[in-house]
């Protein structure tokens, strides 16, 4: 799947690349033992990862560590490059949730050598992505609750008011990196209560005003 809708639309959007900020939320950094970033940590994850609501993730056989990361997701609707701040919003069509699945074992040992750690996050159905719900449909992206439950527990509960770096300010940080095209996807980053999946596994991500996710483990 390389196509996103917009829900309750036939709107639908061909995804270009998928550009993740990772350690966005303080918490989330403590948790992991990792210091506050000097500069906006950002990676990508390809097309080819995404897995459309209700799907079955499959983790590689190469780890045995596959960890949840609760996300906020925004399509880009309109390109740029060096987007302000104050225009930031009306470049995108809407907001999704989303899944950034981390191996996380891999990404440690990745690190712990110095190489790059795509392999732990762009595999095959690392990103679980809903429907996009209309931009103008939410309020303020910057102050909604995300909750994950797995197999009914809550696991992870956040609000995007924790993010250290607003949604206007990522797409001005991220848009001076890369073009952001039509069709992009951002991921704004994870707040607390990561942890490790497994088949059989049920999750469930749902963020304020902007809907629900929901994937199991193969
Ligand atoms: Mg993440």
């Amino acid at each position: 799947m390389h196509q996103v809708r917009i829900k309750n639309t036939q709107e639908s959007y061909t995804v270009g690349k998928i550009v993740c900020l990772g350690q966005n939320y303080l918490d989330h950094i403590r948790e992991l033992g990792s210091k506050v970033p000097d500069r906006a940590v950002i990676f990508c994850k390809p097309a080819s990862s995404l897995l459309a609501d209700g799907g079955v993730i499959e983790i590689p056989e190469y780890s045995n560590d596959c960890h949840h990361e609760l996300e906020l997701a925004l399509l880009v609707g309109k390109s740029g490059k060096h987007i302000q701040e104050k225009d930031a919003l009306s470049h995108l069509a809407g907001y999704g949730v989303a899944f950034d699945l981390t191996l996380r074992d891999i990404q440690s040992e990745q690190k712990s050598k110095g190489l790059p750690w795509e392999i732990a996050k762009g595999f095959d159905t690392a990103c679980p992505i809903s429907d996009f719900t209309p931009a103008a449909k939410v309020d303020n992206p910057n102050n909604l609750q995300l909750t994950l439950k797995v197999n009914g527990e809550i696991r992870q509960q956040g609000n995007t008011d924790q993010m250290m770096r607003s949604v206007e300010k990522i797409i001005a940080e991220i848009s001076a990196i890369y073009t952001l095209e039509t069709g992009d996807i951002i991921l704004t980053g994870t707040p607390a209560g990561v942890s490790r999946i497994e088949s059989g596994d049920h999750l469930e991500g749902t963020i304020e005003q902007v809907g629900s996710l929901q994937a199991s483990v193969a």
